[in-house]
């Protein structure tokens, strides 16, 4: 059973879980505001979390270089 001060936040490919409502969010919907849309629950802007934002916002311009159209 999970101890409400042990939230742990979820970071899996492409998403990351919301450790309060249990949604999947996107690093666009993190980008700007570190929180759950759903929830209003406040992500901690750990480095693991700044890590996968700022890796798919690159992994997506990249893919988008090399994959025009
Ligand atoms: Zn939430």
């Amino acid at each position: 059973m999970l101890n409400d001060s042990e939230q742990k936040v979820i970071i899996r490919d492409g998403e990351v879980i919301c450790p309060r409502c249990g949604e999947s969010l996107t690093p666009e919907d993190l980008e700007g505001f570190s929180a759950c849309p759903y929830c209003n629950y406040v992500f901690p802007r750990t480095r693991e979390l700044e890590d996968f934002i700022v890796s798919q916002a690159v992994r997506q311009w990249v893919r988008h270089q090399q994959f025009p159209g």
